[in-house]
């Protein structure tokens, strides 16, 4: 049975990008006769307002998008600190302790999420404790597991390549477990067997796969769909102006018709889908 999940983090209302997202993992599940599941990522503690989990359940109702929903991340905190404990019993996890500016200052290669980490705290004496985050060791990791490869459905096999990130933090100071830890562990967790999500984030799935291999984790299919971007080429963004989807429901908008529209690819003004993938230099 095909099992998608959509996984928003509450720290912004949703948008028609959201909405597409949730179609696309909604319409895929049910394809098969699957199952289409709502994990809300609330572990950005700073950033996370529990409040709008609500509004995000009445939004997919809206779009009249059948959801099973799924624990919340801040519910599965011990089975992030339990993998955690294993990859640093394995020997690949390594404590740091360089600022955001460090980093900047010494890398000499970009990655798919910036500046690559240059390994700086690789070998040095650091003490763990508060301020330091958890990264992995990417060259003992990628050794240890052998050439990957994953399938996302629209774009065939691909080879694995987590080294373009390098030395990831996957245990942070700010929040528990970083995005490619806890996302990689849930959907294993939750059983799900397509996971769907924006082209921006395909370059994460080579990370995901390094991670499901050494976690010993099923490995599903990825489908990575194109993303809502405006006029300007960039993603649709609440803090931008994107309009929530709430507003509009509150205005009263029939939302079966918003979600016909959006599988039929009409969008707002200016808005377009775009599926290019950020190669890193
Ligand atoms: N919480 C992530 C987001 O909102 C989910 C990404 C994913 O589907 O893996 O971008």
């Amino acid at each position: 049975m095909t099992i998608t999940r959509f996984a928003p983090s509450p720290n912004g209302p949703l948008h028609l990008g959201h909405a597409y997202a949730a179609i696309v993992a909604h319409d895929r599940a049910k394809r098969d006769g699957g199952e289409f599941l709502l994990r809300i990522e609330d572990i950005d503690g700073a950033r996370s307002r529990p409040e709008l989990a609500e509004e995000f359940r009445e939004d997919l109702r809206w779009l009249r998008l059948d959801f099973r929903e799924v624990a919340p991340q801040s519910q599965r905190i011990a089975s992030y600190r339990d993998a955690a404990d294993s990859l640093r019993a394995m020997g690949l996890l390594y404590p740091c302790r360089c600022s955001r500016a460090e980093i900047a200052a010494t890398a000499t290669r970009m990655g798919p999420d910036g500046p690559v980490y240059p390994g700086t705290c690789l070998h040095a004496p650091i003490m763990p404790g508060p301020g330091v985050v958890w990264r992995l060791d990417m060259e003992q990791a990628t050794d240890l597991c052998g050439p990957l490869s994953w399938t996302d459905e629209r774009r065939g096999e691909q080879q694995a390549r987590p080294d373009l990130f390098g030395d990831v933090v996957l245990w942070r100071k700010d929040a528990p477990a970083s995005y490619h830890l806890a996302a990689t562990l849930d959907d294993a967790a939750d059983g799900v067997t397509c996971v769907t999500r924006g082209a921006d984030l395909f370059q994460a799935t080579h990370v995901h796969r390094l991670l499901q291999a050494l976690l010993g984790l099923p490995e599903p299919v990825w489908h990575h769909h194109p993303v809502l971007i405006e006029a300007d080429g960039r993603k649709l963004a609440k803090r931008r102006g994107a309009s929530a989807i709430a507003d509009r429901r509150r205005a009263g908008e029939d939302g079966r018709a918003v979600a016909a529209e959006l599988r039929a690819g009409l969008f707002d003004t200016g808005i377009s889908l775009s599926d290019y993938i950020h190669q890193a230099a």
